[in-house]
């Protein structure tokens, strides 16, 4: 198998697996529970939450666990708008994962006011907009650092600038750049950061929101005392322990991990663009997760170049995992201004800690033939 799709999920790292079975066997305990068995519960759970914040720049305490990214996104959203009530609007960028974009668009049929940034060719927003569309109402800026089709990153810095002279809080979902670039919330100044485990090669069904320090938050999910009072439930003990761990291992490896993926995607980058002709890049030629590869194949349905893939064991995807199966077209392909049968066209590879040239070789040498074999079954005209 040649698994070229750590977009939309990574392989749980054998030590982060070791580390939950170990825990799993050992420790039932509610956090909650104050005898023994419960404190112990609870130390692992703290240990992980330290290991989270060092490897984001964060205090512990500023570290609320959720069970996604998903629900980070919705909790900053959600629990900003209502912890100020007389505050009806907030901006977020064209491009937003669908766990910002559909919390936002729910938050509009309930009365607030929505302003979508859009981005230029190579998604990158567009800040004379951003700025003008700060008002005394805005409550919040939810922008991502990374987008998860095309990897472009956006200038959080300059966001961060622009709210701080009005006075907005700024959340970025950085769940596609945390493990893969620096992502140190001090830095960037950002008041909240969503972050997930499972793209990090932690366990799925756990993620985190960092929520700066004196923030005004309420909870989204509301019960027990949990997360002190931010977010009742309780704990995936076992899974946050996993997120701990991939989180540490991100700390000790990231650097040699980075080098190795940026090698070999532009290795791949440029044996598609040499090898197949009338491919178009998507994407930030340079301001991008290096990982993520976004192509378009015009003529062709990207669907048919995933299934001919799949079938020599090379798993690619066509977008978002949460889009794929649908019919839409991608809204940042169309963001950045493909043409809907160009959006349609394209597939990404997003390549992980566990690839290796091997991988990349053997992409090189079926996606041309394959690529080749559709287009002359299909209507393309190579010259239009
Ligand atoms: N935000 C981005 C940018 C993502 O890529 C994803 C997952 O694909 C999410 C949020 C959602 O994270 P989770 O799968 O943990 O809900």
């Amino acid at each position: 198998m040649v698994y070229l799709d750590n977009n939309a999920t990574t392989p749980l790292d054998p030590a982060v697996a070791e580390k939950m079975s170990l825990f799993m066997k050992e420790h039932f305990g509610n956090p909650s529970s104050l005898y023994p068995i419960g404190r112990e519960a609870k130390e692992h759970v703290t240990r992980a939450r330290e290991e989270i914040a060092e490897a984001l720049g964060a205090h512990r305490s500023e570290i609320v666990f959720t069970s996604s990214g998903t629900e980070a996104d919705n909790f900053a959203l959600m629990g900003i708008l209502d912890a100020c009530p007389d505050k009806r609007e907030i901006v977020i960028s064209a491009v937003e994962h669908p766990a910002v974009m559909r919390a936002a668009n729910h938050l509009e049929k309930k009365g607030y006011r929505v302003a979508y940034v859009p981005v230029d060719s190579t998604g990158t927003i567009d800040l004379d907009f951003l700025r003008d569309a700060i008002t005394p109402q805005t409550a919040l800026i939810s922008i991502m650092h990374a987008n998860n089709e095309i990897g472009t990153i956006q200038p959080i810095e300059t966001v961060v600038r622009l709210a701080k002279e009005k006075d907005v809080l700024v959340h970025t979902d950085a769940v596609q750049t945390f493990g893969k670039i620096d992502v140190n919330v001090e830095k960037m100044d950002v008041d909240l950061a969503s972050i997930s485990a499972h793209k990090i090669y932690g366990p799925k069904g756990v993620g985190a929101l960092y929520i700066r320090k004196g923030t005004h938050i309420q909870p989204f999910i509301h019960g027990g005392h949990q997360e002190k009072g931010l977010r009742a439930g309780t704990e995936n003990t076992i899974g946050i322990v996993g997120f701990g761990e991939a989180a540490r291992i991100v700390m000790e490896r990231g650097k040699k991990d980075r080098t190795h993926i940026d090698k070999l995607a532009e290795i791949l980058k440029k044996g598609i663009e040499n090898g197949i002709p009338k491919v178009r890049f998507n994407g930030h030629p340079e301001r991008r997760v290096k990982n993520t590869l976004n192509f378009a194949f015009p003529g062709l349905e990207a669907e048919a170049i995933l299934l001919a893939l799949a079938t020599k064991g090379i798993y690619v995807s066509t977008g978002s995992a949460c889009s794929s199966e649908s019919e839409e077209v991608s809204h940042v392909l169309l963001s950045i201004g493909l043409r809907p049968e160009i959006a349609r066209s394209s597939i990404r590879m997003s390549l992980g800690r566990f690839n290796t040239e091997d991988d990349v070789r053997a992409v090189l040498r079926e996606l041309p033939e394959i690529i080749d074999r559709l287009r002359k079954i299909s209507a393309f005209d190579p010259e239009e």
